[in-house]
């Protein structure tokens, strides 16, 4: 395919709504979208909703949200519109037919007339024989169908509604050629097709059918899809040169593995291991069940977005924490990988980690005013951002800054028993009584100021740096975590770095 810049490209996620999206299928909408971004091409939301039976209540909306959420954004769909709508297939259901008709009429498919009780029958049949049937070349000849059938009858049977299905005529042996800008020449054989239902009993096409129709009609240039589609190619080659269509380009994404890397990603791996694999939390609407999603779970939209884009594709250097906007500049398919990514979470929470520091402390206060509500507490925003400024470093998530720094807050409701046997020396209570009174009269109460008396005070005194600091810390902190204890102090201020010296002298007392 020539990918020459005047050539349109115009690129497609194409879901069913048959449940909440898999972070893989979240990968395959970013890829077609950074391509799309990249090259100055389209990108279009198809929703694939012909198979009724699959049909799951909240599906779209929660694909929707998905994309919204991730900040993917699409130029046409379903939710957008566009010039080759309506994008959603179950409102196209009356385009597909004269396709199949078409298809019929130059000789490539036909009419089939054999019951899905005939079928069974014939399918256990040929199991008891440890064989297995399959409707192609080799056996059409001997079922229910317009191959065999007189034109009379099918007219007859199809004029009294008789339930017919069209399948797809597939050559009995004939070598297909095709690209894929993935995995390079595939070379299948039709002997190993069999003759697809194009079109079903219902009225609908099947997917085959309204896929290759659709992504003809709204002018897609490449199909980039996951790697599940790829048996799926010859079939869809074998439609568009039935059609005398040009072809799109294909792409077929490598899987994404357990972390294990044995075997495809699954729900039942994050629920075992404990990590999401759909971006959104979702609760299927029959069992009631609710399966965690990225963003419940406290992840950056960018954090997620970013952490998939590299599985499976490298920027072909060492950058791993891209904006959108650069990663589209630096996306090719040529660097997608042909084998499958293995997931890590760990990986994933160092991506969050990442946004974390890099994200304003203005935007992580407004994400954790919400908590410091919810515990009951009135703090200025200025304040909590200068919190955050310190604390970032230190957690992962927004839910953990709590931890890192409840108390810039709240003063310690205890002392950590392990540091106080270890830090808290039968010199502490004195020297703490001594580094109250020095406190007292620092002023400029600021970082720099009471570093440089306390450790002016340390030092004239030859008390042990680390022992007067823990014990400090302690009485502060109420454990031996936190940020530089100077910036601690100069946060919460003279008077309660006082207080708290106090109330800690009491509660712990002096050591024997
Ligand atoms: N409807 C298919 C799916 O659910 C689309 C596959 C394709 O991209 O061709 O994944």
């Amino acid at each position: 395919m020539n990918m020459s810049m005047n050539q349109d490209i115009r690129v497609r996620f194409a879901p069913s709504p048959t449940g909440p999206l898999h972070m893989g299928g979240v990968r395959t909408a970013l890829y077609n979208y950074l391509l799309a971004r990249k090259k100055g091409g389209k990108f279009i939301l198809r929703i694939e909703d012909t198979d009724q039976n699959r049909f799951v209540p909240g599906a779209e909306e929660y694909i929707l949200e998905s994309f919204r959420w991730c900040g993917i954004e699409f130029d046409e769909g379903v939710h957008v519109g566009g010039p080759f709508g309506p994008y959603r297939q179950s409102e196209r259901k009356e385009l597909y037919k004269q396709y199949a008709d078409q298809l019929i009429q130059s000789g490539h498919a036909y009419y089939a007339f054999d019951t899905a009780d005939e079928l069974d029958e014939l399918r256990k049949h040929y199991e008891s024989e440890k064989k297995t049937f399959t409707y192609n070349a080799e056996s059409r000849g001997q079922l229910k169908n317009s191959l065999v059938i007189s034109e009379d009858e099918v007219k007859t049977w199809l004029d009294t509604g008789k339930p017919y299905v069209i399948r797809f005529k597939m050559p009995a042996s004939e070598e297909v050629n095709m690209q894929d800008l993935i995995r390079g020449e595939v070379v299948v054989n039709t002997r190993a097709l069999d003759d697809k239902i194009l079109f079903k009993s219902d009225g609908m096409p099947t997917y085959h059918l309204a896929n290759v129709v659709d992504d003809h009609l709204m002018e897609i240039s490449h199909v980039i899809r996951g790697e599940e589609w790829l048996p799926s190619m010859p079939l869809h080659i074998m439609l568009y040169r039935a059609f005398g269509w040009n072809e799109p380009a294909f792409a077929h994404l490598p899987l994404l593995l357990k972390p294990d890397g044995k075997g495809k990603l699954s729900k039942r791996d994050g629920d075992r291991l404990g990590f999401p694999v759909f971006p959104l939390e979702w609760t299927d609407p029959q069992t009631g069940e609710t399966t965690r999603g990225y963003r419940e779970d406290g992840y950056f939209p960018e954090a997620f977005v970013n952490m998939l884009a590299l599985l499976g594709w490298n920027p072909g250097d060492e950058r791993e924490v891209f904006e959108m906007e650069s990663m589209a500049e630096a996306f090719s398919l040529e660097r997608v990988g042909k084998s499958g990514a293995r997931f890590d979470p760990d990986k994933a929470r160092w991506f969050n980690h990442q946004y974390m520091v890099l994200k304003a402390n203005e935007e992580l206060t407004r994400a954790f005013m919400p908590v410091l509500q919810q515990k009951g507490l009135m703090v200025d925003s200025e304040y909590v951002q200068q919190v955050v400024g310190l604390v970032k470093e230190r957690a992962d998530f927004v839910h953990e800054l709590w931890d890192q720094s409840s108390f810039f807050f709240v003063a310690p409701d205890g002392y950590d028993e392990k540091a106080v046997k270890k830090r808290w020396k039968p010199d502490s209570y004195d020297q703490m009584m001594e580094l109250k009174e020095l406190l007292v009269k620092t002023e400029p109460f600021t970082a720099g100021h009471t570093e440089e008396m306390v450790k002016q005070w340390i030092e004239e005194k030859e008390y042990g740096m680390g022992a007067v600091m823990n014990a400090f810390r302690l009485l502060i902190v109420g454990a031996l975590q936190g940020p530089h204890l100077f910036d601690i102090i100069a946060l919460i201020g003279q008077e309660e770095t006082l207080m708290r010296i106090q109330t800690g002298l009491h509660e712990l007392g002096r050591k024997e």
